[in-house]
Protein backbone atom coordinates (compact mmCIF):
# COMPACT_ATOMS: atom_id res chain seq x y z
CA UNK A 1 0.00 0.00 0.00
CA UNK A 2 1.27 3.35 -0.35
CA UNK A 3 2.03 5.38 2.37
CA UNK A 4 0.23 8.38 0.98
CA UNK A 5 -3.08 6.05 0.70
CA UNK A 6 -3.48 5.90 4.53
CA UNK A 7 -2.51 9.35 5.01
CA UNK A 8 -5.74 10.21 2.75
CA UNK A 9 -7.20 7.67 5.16
CA UNK A 10 -6.14 9.66 8.54
CA UNK A 11 -6.71 12.91 6.66
CA UNK A 12 -10.43 11.55 6.94
CA UNK A 13 -10.31 10.31 10.12
CA UNK A 14 -9.14 13.85 11.31
CA UNK A 15 -12.42 15.41 10.33
CA UNK A 16 -15.13 13.03 12.42
CA UNK A 17 -15.81 12.41 15.72
CA UNK A 18 -18.14 9.46 15.55
CA UNK A 19 -16.57 6.31 16.09
CA UNK A 20 -18.63 3.99 13.75
CA UNK A 21 -17.38 6.48 11.08
CA UNK A 22 -14.09 6.39 11.85
CA UNK A 23 -14.20 2.38 11.93
CA UNK A 24 -15.43 2.38 8.97
CA UNK A 25 -13.30 4.57 7.05
CA UNK A 26 -10.41 3.02 8.56
CA UNK A 27 -11.71 -0.85 7.66
CA UNK A 28 -11.84 0.36 3.90
CA UNK A 29 -8.70 1.26 3.90
CA UNK A 30 -7.11 -1.54 5.78
CA UNK A 31 -9.04 -3.89 3.82
CA UNK A 32 -6.67 -3.51 1.10
CA UNK A 33 -3.28 -4.04 3.13
CA UNK A 34 -1.51 -7.02 2.20
CA UNK A 35 -0.15 -9.47 4.82
CA UNK A 36 2.91 -8.87 5.08
CA UNK A 37 2.05 -5.19 5.35
CA UNK A 38 -0.58 -4.87 7.77
CA UNK A 39 0.97 -5.55 10.81
CA UNK A 40 3.35 -2.44 10.58
CA UNK A 41 0.47 -0.29 9.34
CA UNK A 42 -2.14 -1.61 12.26
CA UNK A 43 1.25 -0.10 14.47
CA UNK A 44 1.80 2.84 12.62
CA UNK A 45 -1.90 4.07 12.83
CA UNK A 46 -1.75 4.39 16.89
CA UNK A 47 1.65 5.84 16.34
CA UNK A 48 4.12 3.76 17.14
CA UNK A 49 7.04 1.28 15.23
CA UNK A 50 6.52 -1.22 17.65
CA UNK A 51 4.64 -2.50 20.57
CA UNK A 52 5.51 -0.29 23.89
CA UNK A 53 7.34 -3.50 25.45
CA UNK A 54 9.97 -3.90 22.57
CA UNK A 55 11.65 -0.63 23.84
CA UNK A 56 12.55 0.70 20.31
CA UNK A 57 11.30 4.70 20.10
CA UNK A 58 10.93 6.54 17.49
CA UNK A 59 10.40 9.53 19.66
CA UNK A 60 12.76 12.82 18.10
CA UNK A 61 12.58 15.98 20.30
CA UNK A 62 10.34 18.82 18.39
CA UNK A 63 13.44 20.69 18.46
CA UNK A 64 15.03 17.98 15.85
CA UNK A 65 12.09 18.17 14.26
CA UNK A 66 11.96 21.62 13.62
CA UNK A 67 15.49 21.80 12.21
CA UNK A 68 14.76 18.99 9.97
CA UNK A 69 11.77 20.63 8.69
CA UNK A 70 13.94 24.05 7.85
CA UNK A 71 16.33 21.66 6.04
CA UNK A 72 13.65 19.93 3.66
CA UNK A 73 12.08 23.84 3.31
CA UNK A 74 15.27 25.56 3.01
CA UNK A 75 13.29 28.23 5.35
CA UNK A 76 15.37 29.59 8.37
CA UNK A 77 14.91 27.54 11.25
CA UNK A 78 13.80 30.39 14.02
CA UNK A 79 11.33 31.23 11.58
CA UNK A 80 9.98 27.77 11.25
CA UNK A 81 9.79 28.47 15.17
CA UNK A 82 7.98 31.20 15.42
CA UNK A 83 5.51 29.52 12.88
CA UNK A 84 4.88 27.15 14.68
CA UNK A 85 3.91 29.35 17.61
CA UNK A 86 0.99 30.33 15.99
CA UNK A 87 -0.32 26.81 14.36
CA UNK A 88 0.69 24.99 17.71
CA UNK A 89 0.99 21.86 15.50
CA UNK A 90 4.14 20.80 13.85
CA UNK A 91 2.34 17.99 11.42
CA UNK A 92 -0.22 20.72 10.19
CA UNK A 93 2.77 23.34 9.49
CA UNK A 94 4.87 20.84 7.62
CA UNK A 95 1.87 20.43 5.33
CA UNK A 96 1.13 23.83 4.63
CA UNK A 97 4.79 25.10 4.52
CA UNK A 98 4.93 21.91 1.88
CA UNK A 99 1.65 23.45 -0.22
CA UNK A 100 3.76 26.66 -0.15
CA UNK A 101 7.00 25.61 -0.81
CA UNK A 102 8.14 28.36 -3.42
CA UNK A 103 9.12 26.88 -7.06
CA UNK A 104 12.89 28.35 -6.39
CA UNK A 105 12.85 25.89 -3.58
CA UNK A 106 11.44 23.44 -5.00
CA UNK A 107 14.00 23.52 -8.11
CA UNK A 108 17.04 23.25 -5.54
CA UNK A 109 15.19 19.84 -4.65
CA UNK A 110 14.53 18.06 -7.65
CA UNK A 111 17.98 18.93 -8.28
CA UNK A 112 18.94 17.56 -5.14
CA UNK A 113 16.55 14.51 -4.65
CA UNK A 114 14.91 12.61 -6.95
CA UNK A 115 11.38 13.51 -7.75
CA UNK A 116 8.87 13.46 -5.47
CA UNK A 117 8.42 9.54 -4.68
CA UNK A 118 5.00 7.50 -4.21
CA UNK A 119 6.90 5.50 -1.08
CA UNK A 120 5.32 2.33 0.17
CA UNK A 121 4.13 2.25 3.29
CA UNK A 122 6.79 -0.54 4.34
CA UNK A 123 9.42 1.78 2.71
CA UNK A 124 8.38 4.74 5.41
CA UNK A 125 8.11 2.14 8.10
CA UNK A 126 12.05 1.13 6.78
CA UNK A 127 13.02 4.72 6.94
CA UNK A 128 11.75 4.98 10.55
CA UNK A 129 13.40 2.14 11.82
CA UNK A 130 16.57 3.70 10.85
CA UNK A 131 16.09 6.88 12.31
CA UNK A 132 14.42 5.26 15.63
CA UNK A 133 17.76 2.87 15.66
CA UNK A 134 19.91 5.19 14.96
CA UNK A 135 22.75 5.69 18.11
CA UNK A 136 25.59 7.16 19.25
CA UNK A 137 28.24 10.24 18.79
CA UNK A 138 26.70 12.41 15.94
CA UNK A 139 23.14 10.70 15.91
CA UNK A 140 20.98 13.33 16.37
CA UNK A 141 22.48 14.98 13.12
CA UNK A 142 22.12 11.82 10.86
CA UNK A 143 18.30 11.79 12.52
CA UNK A 144 18.17 15.03 11.62
CA UNK A 145 19.71 14.73 8.45
CA UNK A 146 17.54 11.21 7.21
CA UNK A 147 14.36 12.90 8.36
CA UNK A 148 14.89 16.09 5.93
CA UNK A 149 15.51 13.74 3.42
CA UNK A 150 12.45 11.84 4.12
CA UNK A 151 10.59 15.01 4.32
CA UNK A 152 11.61 16.45 1.01
CA UNK A 153 10.74 13.61 -0.86
CA UNK A 154 6.82 13.21 0.07
CA UNK A 155 3.84 15.45 -0.66
CA UNK A 156 2.72 17.79 1.87
CA UNK A 157 -0.16 15.08 3.22
CA UNK A 158 2.42 12.30 4.25
CA UNK A 159 4.82 14.82 5.24
CA UNK A 160 1.86 16.07 8.19
CA UNK A 161 2.07 12.55 9.28
CA UNK A 162 5.29 11.72 8.90
CA UNK A 163 5.97 14.90 11.50
CA UNK A 164 3.68 14.10 13.60
CA UNK A 165 4.44 10.39 13.78
CA UNK A 166 8.47 11.27 14.73
CA UNK A 167 7.56 13.40 17.64
CA UNK A 168 5.04 11.05 19.56
CA UNK A 169 1.67 13.29 18.31
CA UNK A 170 -0.09 11.55 15.48
CA UNK A 171 -3.78 12.98 16.61
CA UNK A 172 -6.03 11.09 14.29
CA UNK A 173 -8.03 9.66 17.19
CA UNK A 174 -7.36 6.10 16.92
CA UNK A 175 -6.72 4.09 19.76
CA UNK A 176 -6.24 0.16 20.09
CA UNK A 177 -9.88 -0.14 20.56
CA UNK A 178 -10.62 1.37 17.65
CA UNK A 179 -8.24 -0.22 15.61
CA UNK A 180 -9.17 -3.69 16.97
CA UNK A 181 -12.71 -3.20 15.65
CA UNK A 182 -11.71 -1.58 12.59
CA UNK A 183 -9.24 -5.07 12.19
CA UNK A 184 -12.66 -7.50 12.65
CA UNK A 185 -14.44 -5.39 9.77
CA UNK A 186 -11.91 -5.12 7.34
CA UNK A 187 -11.35 -8.76 7.36
CA UNK A 188 -14.65 -10.63 8.49
CA UNK A 189 -16.63 -7.90 7.52
CA UNK A 190 -18.32 -7.74 10.89
CA UNK A 191 -17.34 -5.98 14.21
CA UNK A 192 -18.38 -9.45 16.13
CA UNK A 193 -15.07 -10.44 15.73
CA UNK A 194 -13.26 -7.61 17.58
CA UNK A 195 -13.82 -9.81 21.15
CA UNK A 196 -11.28 -12.39 19.09
CA UNK A 197 -9.01 -9.64 18.37
CA UNK A 198 -8.98 -8.05 21.58
CA UNK A 199 -8.58 -11.82 23.28
CA UNK A 200 -5.22 -12.06 21.53
CA UNK A 201 -4.08 -8.53 22.23
CA UNK A 202 -4.52 -8.94 25.34
CA UNK A 203 -2.72 -12.02 25.45
CA UNK A 204 0.35 -10.44 23.59
CA UNK A 205 0.43 -7.03 24.13
CA UNK A 206 1.12 -6.51 19.87
CA UNK A 207 -1.62 -5.20 17.83
CA UNK A 208 0.96 -5.83 15.13
CA UNK A 209 1.00 -8.75 15.40
CA UNK A 210 -2.70 -9.80 15.95
CA UNK A 211 -3.25 -7.76 12.70
CA UNK A 212 -0.49 -9.75 10.82
CA UNK A 213 -1.58 -13.26 12.42
CA UNK A 214 -5.29 -11.92 11.48
CA UNK A 215 -4.57 -11.50 7.84
CA UNK A 216 -2.30 -14.78 7.26
CA UNK A 217 -3.78 -16.99 9.47
CA UNK A 218 -7.45 -15.87 9.68
CA UNK A 219 -9.79 -15.02 12.89
CA UNK A 220 -10.55 -19.35 13.61
CA UNK A 221 -6.81 -19.69 14.06
CA UNK A 222 -6.33 -15.98 16.29
CA UNK A 223 -9.39 -17.44 18.52
CA UNK A 224 -6.45 -20.27 19.95
CA UNK A 225 -3.61 -17.78 20.17
CA UNK A 226 -2.57 -18.33 24.03
CA UNK A 227 0.52 -17.11 25.95
CA UNK A 228 3.67 -16.84 25.31
CA UNK A 229 7.11 -16.55 27.35
CA UNK A 230 8.43 -12.48 26.25
CA UNK A 231 5.17 -11.60 25.29
CA UNK A 232 3.93 -9.35 28.23
CA UNK A 233 0.07 -9.86 29.55
CA UNK A 234 -1.98 -6.66 29.80
CA UNK A 235 -2.62 -6.82 33.37
CA UNK A 236 -5.47 -7.44 34.90
CA UNK A 237 -7.13 -4.49 36.76
CA UNK A 238 -9.25 -4.30 39.83
CA UNK A 239 -12.39 -3.09 40.66
CA UNK A 240 -12.59 -0.71 44.21
CA UNK A 241 -15.07 -1.14 46.94
CA UNK A 242 -15.93 0.71 50.02
CA UNK A 243 -16.43 -1.36 52.64
CA UNK A 244 -16.00 -4.73 53.97
CA UNK A 245 -19.76 -5.61 53.61
CA UNK A 246 -19.59 -4.86 49.96
CA UNK A 247 -16.53 -6.81 49.34
CA UNK A 248 -17.79 -10.07 50.98
CA UNK A 249 -21.30 -9.47 49.15
CA UNK A 250 -19.32 -9.40 45.62
CA UNK A 251 -17.88 -12.47 46.59
CA UNK A 252 -20.76 -14.48 47.69
CA UNK A 253 -19.51 -14.31 51.34
CA UNK A 254 -15.70 -15.51 50.66
CA UNK A 255 -13.07 -14.47 49.73
CA UNK A 256 -9.48 -14.16 49.18
CA UNK A 257 -7.71 -11.25 50.72
CA UNK A 258 -4.13 -9.87 50.16
CA UNK A 259 -1.76 -7.12 51.58
CA UNK A 260 -2.12 -4.10 48.41
CA UNK A 261 1.38 -3.25 48.28
CA UNK A 262 2.30 0.22 47.22
CA UNK A 263 4.84 -0.52 44.66
CA UNK A 264 5.67 -0.90 41.18
CA UNK A 265 3.78 -3.82 39.32
CA UNK A 266 5.81 -6.45 37.51
CA UNK A 267 5.10 -9.13 35.34
CA UNK A 268 8.32 -11.73 35.22
CA UNK A 269 9.30 -13.77 32.64
CA UNK A 270 11.87 -16.51 32.54
CA UNK A 271 13.28 -18.92 30.01
CA UNK A 272 16.00 -20.61 30.66
CA UNK A 273 18.59 -18.00 31.87
CA UNK A 274 16.49 -15.42 30.29
CA UNK A 275 14.50 -13.44 31.99
CA UNK A 276 12.73 -10.06 31.60
CA UNK A 277 10.62 -7.63 33.31
CA UNK A 278 7.39 -5.89 32.10
CA UNK A 279 5.80 -2.92 33.96
CA UNK A 280 2.00 -2.37 33.59
CA UNK A 281 2.50 -0.29 30.74
CA UNK A 282 3.92 -2.85 29.44
CA UNK A 283 7.61 -1.53 29.07
CA UNK A 284 10.22 -3.67 29.26
CA UNK A 285 11.77 -2.57 32.79
CA UNK A 286 14.59 -5.22 32.74
CA UNK A 287 17.25 -3.13 32.64
CA UNK A 288 16.31 -0.89 35.60
CA UNK A 289 15.81 -4.08 38.17
CA UNK A 290 19.72 -5.89 38.05
CA UNK A 291 18.91 -6.80 41.33
CA UNK A 292 15.23 -7.97 40.91
CA UNK A 293 16.69 -10.04 38.32
CA UNK A 294 19.12 -12.40 40.78
CA UNK A 295 16.81 -12.51 43.36
CA UNK A 296 14.68 -14.52 40.44
CA UNK A 297 17.64 -16.53 39.26
CA UNK A 298 18.24 -17.67 43.19
CA UNK A 299 14.59 -18.07 44.29
CA UNK A 300 13.51 -20.19 40.70
CA UNK A 301 13.16 -23.88 41.21
CA UNK A 302 11.92 -24.00 37.19
CA UNK A 303 13.15 -23.08 34.30
CA UNK A 304 9.94 -21.34 32.62
CA UNK A 305 7.21 -19.43 34.26
CA UNK A 306 5.11 -15.96 33.95
CA UNK A 307 4.63 -14.76 37.33
CA UNK A 308 3.27 -11.23 38.84
CA UNK A 309 3.97 -9.54 41.38
CA UNK A 310 4.91 -5.97 43.18
CA UNK A 311 8.66 -4.63 43.55
CA UNK A 312 8.11 -2.71 46.87
CA UNK A 313 11.11 -0.71 48.33
CA UNK A 314 12.61 -2.44 51.67
CA UNK A 315 14.54 -1.89 54.75
CA UNK A 316 15.48 -5.16 55.87
CA UNK A 317 17.34 -4.21 58.88
CA UNK A 318 14.36 -2.16 60.62
CA UNK A 319 11.84 -5.21 58.26
CA UNK A 320 9.49 -2.48 56.98
CA UNK A 321 8.06 -1.89 53.49
CA UNK A 322 9.02 2.19 52.77
CA UNK A 323 6.69 4.06 50.69
CA UNK A 324 6.48 4.65 47.00
CA UNK A 325 8.25 7.34 46.55
CA UNK A 326 11.46 4.97 47.24
CA UNK A 327 10.97 3.00 44.77
CA UNK A 328 10.10 5.51 42.34
CA UNK A 329 13.49 6.62 42.15
CA UNK A 330 14.63 3.05 41.05
CA UNK A 331 12.92 3.76 37.41
CA UNK A 332 15.92 5.17 36.03
CA UNK A 333 18.34 5.06 32.99
CA UNK A 334 21.69 6.10 34.54
CA UNK A 335 23.32 4.95 37.58
CA UNK A 336 21.05 1.83 37.81
CA UNK A 337 23.79 -0.18 40.66
CA UNK A 338 23.87 2.39 42.45
CA UNK A 339 20.63 3.28 43.26
CA UNK A 340 19.86 -0.48 43.83
CA UNK A 341 22.65 -0.33 46.46
CA UNK A 342 20.81 3.00 48.01
CA UNK A 343 17.12 1.52 47.42
CA UNK A 344 17.06 -2.02 48.07
CA UNK A 345 13.42 -3.85 47.11
CA UNK A 346 11.55 -6.65 47.45
CA UNK A 347 9.17 -8.71 45.45
CA UNK A 348 5.87 -9.58 46.52
CA UNK A 349 4.41 -12.33 43.80
CA UNK A 350 0.53 -12.73 44.06
CA UNK A 351 0.31 -14.78 40.83
CA UNK A 352 0.85 -17.21 38.22
CA UNK A 353 -0.38 -16.54 34.75
CA UNK A 354 2.64 -19.21 32.55
CA UNK A 355 3.57 -22.70 34.17
CA UNK A 356 4.38 -25.76 32.60
CA UNK A 357 4.38 -24.59 29.11
CA UNK A 358 0.76 -23.54 29.13
CA UNK A 359 -1.05 -20.23 29.63
CA UNK A 360 -2.69 -20.21 33.40
CA UNK A 361 -5.11 -17.60 32.79
CA UNK A 362 -7.67 -19.35 32.79
CA UNK A 363 -6.94 -21.62 35.66
CA UNK A 364 -9.02 -19.88 38.54
CA UNK A 365 -7.13 -18.26 41.04
CA UNK A 366 -6.40 -20.03 44.34
CA UNK A 367 -5.13 -23.04 42.14
CA UNK A 368 -3.09 -20.39 40.51
CA UNK A 369 -1.96 -19.13 43.73
CA UNK A 370 -0.79 -22.23 44.98
CA UNK A 371 2.04 -22.86 41.79
CA UNK A 372 3.69 -19.94 43.47
CA UNK A 373 5.35 -22.42 45.69
CA UNK A 374 6.14 -24.78 43.24
CA UNK A 375 7.68 -22.08 40.55
CA UNK A 376 10.04 -19.78 43.83
CA UNK A 377 10.91 -20.51 46.99
CA UNK A 378 10.23 -17.64 49.31
CA UNK A 379 13.88 -15.60 50.35
CA UNK A 380 14.79 -12.81 51.87
CA UNK A 381 13.67 -10.24 48.53
CA UNK A 382 11.44 -12.49 47.11
CA UNK A 383 8.03 -12.92 48.99
CA UNK A 384 4.56 -14.36 48.37
CA UNK A 385 2.00 -11.82 48.86
CA UNK A 386 0.18 -11.76 52.36
CA UNK A 387 -2.73 -13.82 51.70
CA UNK A 388 -5.59 -15.94 53.59
CA UNK A 389 -9.15 -16.55 52.70
CA UNK A 390 -12.23 -14.99 54.60
CA UNK A 391 -15.62 -15.72 55.35
CA UNK A 392 -16.83 -12.86 57.82
CA UNK A 393 -16.14 -8.80 57.85
CA UNK A 394 -14.86 -8.78 61.57
CA UNK A 395 -11.95 -11.47 59.60
CA UNK A 396 -11.77 -8.61 56.55
CA UNK A 397 -11.39 -5.56 59.36
CA UNK A 398 -8.57 -7.50 61.59
CA UNK A 399 -6.95 -8.25 58.27
CA UNK A 400 -7.13 -4.77 56.55
CA UNK A 401 -5.75 -3.11 59.85
CA UNK A 402 -2.82 -5.43 59.52
CA UNK A 403 -2.39 -4.63 56.05
CA UNK A 404 -2.12 -0.86 57.28
CA UNK A 405 0.34 -1.42 60.14
CA UNK A 406 2.51 -3.46 57.75
CA UNK A 407 3.03 0.10 55.58
CA UNK A 408 0.37 -1.07 52.91
CA UNK A 409 -2.55 0.67 50.96
CA UNK A 410 -5.68 -1.72 51.94
CA UNK A 411 -6.26 -4.92 50.83
CA UNK A 412 -7.13 -6.70 47.58
CA UNK A 413 -10.43 -8.86 47.36
CA UNK A 414 -9.58 -11.61 45.12
CA UNK A 415 -12.65 -13.99 44.08
CA UNK A 416 -12.02 -18.11 45.02
CA UNK A 417 -15.71 -19.38 43.08
CA UNK A 418 -15.32 -21.18 39.88
CA UNK A 419 -14.35 -19.10 36.67
CA UNK A 420 -11.83 -16.91 39.47
CA UNK A 421 -9.99 -16.74 35.98
CA UNK A 422 -7.27 -14.03 35.17
CA UNK A 423 -9.01 -11.23 33.07
CA UNK A 424 -6.18 -9.71 30.70
CA UNK A 425 -6.65 -6.42 29.97
CA UNK A 426 -9.68 -6.01 32.01
CA UNK A 427 -11.23 -4.29 35.38
CA UNK A 428 -13.32 -6.77 36.14
CA UNK A 429 -15.22 -8.20 39.10
CA UNK A 430 -12.45 -11.06 40.19
CA UNK A 431 -10.17 -8.13 41.93
CA UNK A 432 -10.86 -5.47 44.05
CA UNK A 433 -9.20 -3.04 45.91
CA UNK A 434 -10.25 -1.82 49.35
CA UNK A 435 -8.56 0.84 50.82
CA UNK A 436 -8.23 3.52 53.61
CA UNK A 437 -10.18 5.94 53.87
CA UNK A 438 -12.23 6.46 49.79
CA UNK A 439 -13.82 9.45 50.73
CA UNK A 440 -11.37 11.98 51.97
CA UNK A 441 -7.67 10.92 52.43
CA UNK A 442 -7.57 8.89 49.22
CA UNK A 443 -5.53 9.71 45.93
CA UNK A 444 -6.71 9.65 42.57
CA UNK A 445 -4.05 9.46 39.33
CA UNK A 446 -5.91 11.87 36.90
CA UNK A 447 -4.69 12.76 33.09
CA UNK A 448 -3.93 16.29 32.01
CA UNK A 449 -6.24 17.57 29.18
CA UNK A 450 -5.84 20.70 29.21
CA UNK A 451 -4.46 24.01 30.97
CA UNK A 452 -4.15 27.94 31.66
CA UNK A 453 -1.52 30.28 31.52
CA UNK A 454 -0.24 31.28 35.19
CA UNK A 455 -0.10 34.62 36.43
CA UNK A 456 2.34 36.26 38.92
CA UNK A 457 5.04 33.94 39.53
CA UNK A 458 3.48 31.45 37.17
CA UNK A 459 3.66 33.84 34.47
CA UNK A 460 5.37 32.15 31.05
CA UNK A 461 4.16 28.94 32.79
CA UNK A 462 0.90 26.46 32.59
CA UNK A 463 -0.20 27.33 36.12
CA UNK A 464 -4.05 25.79 36.30
CA UNK A 465 -4.53 22.30 35.24
CA UNK A 466 -7.58 20.77 34.09
CA UNK A 467 -7.54 16.90 35.13
CA UNK A 468 -10.24 13.78 33.68
CA UNK A 469 -10.68 10.13 34.77
CA UNK A 470 -11.38 8.21 32.10
CA UNK A 471 -14.86 6.23 30.92
CA UNK A 472 -13.79 2.80 29.85
CA UNK A 473 -17.58 2.08 28.13
CA UNK A 474 -17.14 4.52 26.02
CA UNK A 475 -13.30 5.05 25.74
CA UNK A 476 -12.98 8.62 26.57
CA UNK A 477 -11.52 11.28 29.27
CA UNK A 478 -13.88 13.18 31.33
CA UNK A 479 -13.55 16.31 33.34
CA UNK A 480 -13.42 15.74 36.98
CA UNK A 481 -11.10 18.87 37.88
CA UNK A 482 -9.04 21.69 37.96
CA UNK A 483 -6.04 21.88 39.97
CA UNK A 484 -3.70 24.71 40.98
CA UNK A 485 -1.94 23.65 44.24
CA UNK A 486 0.80 21.12 45.62
CA UNK A 487 3.35 22.57 42.66
CA UNK A 488 6.52 23.93 43.14
CA UNK A 489 8.48 26.09 40.40
CA UNK A 490 10.30 23.01 39.91
CA UNK A 491 7.08 21.08 39.15
CA UNK A 492 6.22 23.82 37.01
CA UNK A 493 9.28 23.78 34.88
CA UNK A 494 9.14 20.07 34.38
CA UNK A 495 5.35 20.04 33.51
CA UNK A 496 5.81 22.79 31.06
CA UNK A 497 8.52 21.17 29.83
CA UNK A 498 6.20 17.80 29.37
CA UNK A 499 3.09 19.44 28.25
CA UNK A 500 4.22 21.81 25.26
CA UNK A 501 5.06 19.75 22.41
CA UNK A 502 1.90 17.32 23.41
CA UNK A 503 -0.32 20.85 23.28
CA UNK A 504 -2.57 20.70 20.40
CA UNK A 505 -6.83 21.47 19.29
CA UNK A 506 -9.21 20.06 21.66
CA UNK A 507 -8.62 16.23 21.12
CA UNK A 508 -11.77 14.24 20.04
CA UNK A 509 -11.48 11.38 23.07
CA UNK A 510 -11.96 14.71 25.84
CA UNK A 511 -15.51 15.10 26.69
CA UNK A 512 -15.37 18.48 28.34
CA UNK A 513 -17.92 21.42 29.09
CA UNK A 514 -14.95 23.76 29.47
CA UNK A 515 -12.71 25.42 27.68
CA UNK A 516 -8.71 26.35 28.28
CA UNK A 517 -6.16 27.97 26.96
CA UNK A 518 -4.12 24.95 25.64
CA UNK A 519 -5.22 21.23 24.99
CA UNK A 520 -2.93 18.11 25.24
CA UNK A 521 -2.93 14.63 24.42
CA UNK A 522 -4.27 12.89 27.24
CA UNK A 523 -0.81 11.42 28.21
CA UNK A 524 0.35 12.71 31.81
CA UNK A 525 -0.89 11.30 34.74
CA UNK A 526 -0.82 12.87 38.03
CA UNK A 527 -1.51 12.04 41.78
CA UNK A 528 -4.31 14.30 43.42
CA UNK A 529 -5.66 14.21 47.06
CA UNK A 530 -8.90 16.38 47.63
CA UNK A 531 -11.15 16.78 50.24
CA UNK A 532 -14.88 15.60 48.59
CA UNK A 533 -16.59 14.68 45.89
CA UNK A 534 -19.12 17.14 44.97
CA UNK A 535 -22.43 17.40 42.17
CA UNK A 536 -20.84 19.57 39.93
CA UNK A 537 -22.90 20.96 36.28
CA UNK A 538 -19.52 21.93 34.73
CA UNK A 539 -17.71 18.70 34.77
CA UNK A 540 -18.47 15.87 32.59
CA UNK A 541 -17.50 12.80 35.34
CA UNK A 542 -20.05 10.04 35.29
CA UNK A 543 -22.18 12.48 33.51
CA UNK A 544 -25.54 10.55 32.34
CA UNK A 545 -24.94 7.71 35.74
CA UNK A 546 -25.92 10.38 38.56
CA UNK A 547 -29.51 11.35 39.59
CA UNK A 548 -30.24 14.37 37.10
CA UNK A 549 -28.81 14.24 33.56
CA UNK A 550 -26.81 16.84 33.32
CA UNK A 551 -25.02 15.85 36.75
CA UNK A 552 -21.68 15.01 36.54
CA UNK A 553 -18.81 15.16 39.77
CA UNK A 554 -16.38 17.24 40.60
CA UNK A 555 -13.13 17.35 43.61
CA UNK A 556 -13.46 20.02 46.17
CA UNK A 557 -9.96 21.15 47.28
CA UNK A 558 -7.65 19.50 44.90
CA UNK A 559 -3.98 18.76 45.69
CA UNK A 560 -0.84 17.58 43.65
CA UNK A 561 0.83 15.17 45.70
CA UNK A 562 3.83 15.39 43.78
CA UNK A 563 3.77 12.02 42.03
CA UNK A 564 3.90 11.69 37.91
CA UNK A 565 2.37 8.84 37.84
CA UNK A 566 4.38 7.70 34.39
CA UNK A 567 4.19 3.62 34.78
CA UNK A 568 -0.05 3.89 34.15
CA UNK A 569 -0.83 3.95 30.83
CA UNK A 570 -3.51 7.29 30.80
CA UNK A 571 -6.48 4.68 30.14
CA UNK A 572 -5.71 3.13 33.33
CA UNK A 573 -6.42 6.32 34.97
CA UNK A 574 -8.70 6.49 37.67
CA UNK A 575 -12.14 5.40 36.44
CA UNK A 576 -15.53 7.64 36.38
CA UNK A 577 -17.07 4.13 38.11
CA UNK A 578 -14.12 4.25 40.56
CA UNK A 579 -14.99 7.93 41.51
CA UNK A 580 -18.94 6.96 41.44
CA UNK A 581 -18.01 4.50 44.33
CA UNK A 582 -16.24 6.69 45.90
CA UNK A 583 -18.66 9.53 45.57
CA UNK A 584 -21.77 7.29 46.69
CA UNK A 585 -19.61 6.02 49.92
CA UNK A 586 -18.79 9.16 50.82
CA UNK A 587 -22.76 10.49 50.44
CA UNK A 588 -23.86 7.25 52.65
CA UNK A 589 -21.77 8.24 55.13
P1 LIG B 1 -4.82 0.36 41.62
O1 LIG B 1 -3.49 0.71 41.05
O2 LIG B 1 -5.20 1.24 42.77
O3 LIG B 1 -5.89 0.21 40.56
O4 LIG B 1 -4.69 -1.10 42.26
C1 LIG B 1 -4.27 -2.21 41.55
C2 LIG B 1 -2.77 -2.37 41.69
O5 LIG B 1 -2.42 -2.78 43.01
C3 LIG B 1 -2.19 -3.46 40.83
O6 LIG B 1 -1.97 -2.99 39.52
C4 LIG B 1 -0.90 -3.82 41.53
O7 LIG B 1 0.15 -3.03 41.04
C5 LIG B 1 -1.14 -3.40 42.97
N1 LIG B 1 -1.11 -4.50 43.96
C6 LIG B 1 -0.55 -4.43 45.17
N2 LIG B 1 -0.71 -5.56 45.85
C7 LIG B 1 -1.41 -6.40 45.06
C8 LIG B 1 -1.91 -7.74 45.22
N3 LIG B 1 -1.71 -8.43 46.35
N4 LIG B 1 -2.61 -8.28 44.20
C9 LIG B 1 -2.82 -7.58 43.06
N5 LIG B 1 -2.37 -6.31 42.85
C10 LIG B 1 -1.69 -5.72 43.84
Amino acid sequence: MKYKKLCECYFELEKTQKKLEMVDLLAKTLKDASNTEIGKIALLTIGKLYPDFVGIELMIAERMAIKSLALATGKNEKLVQKELEGIGDLGKMAHQMLEKKPQSTLLAFTQQHDEEEELEVLDIWDILDKIAKMSGEGSSDKKIRTLSGLISKVSPLEARYIIRLVVGQLRIGVASQLLLEALSVAKTGSRDFKGVLERAYNRSSDIGYVAETLYSEGIEYLKNIDVEIFKPIRVMLAQIVSSSEELLEKFGGKCSLEYKYDGLRVQIHKQGKNIKLYSRKPENITNQFPDVLRFIKEASKIDEFIIEGEIVAYDLRKQKILPFQEVSQRKRKHDIEQKAKEIPVRIYLFDVLYFDKKSKLDTDYLERRKLLSEIVKETDNIQFSHQMVANSTDEIEVFFNQALENSCEGVMGKNVAQGSVYQAGARGWNWVKFKADYALSDTFDLVILGADYGKGRRAGKFGTFLLGCFDQDESLYQTFTWVATGFTDEHLDEFYKLLKPLSRDKPKEVFSDIDCQYWFDPHIVIEITGAEITVSQMHTCSRGHLDKKTDGLALRFPRFTGKIVDDRPPDQATSNEEIRTIYLNQKDK
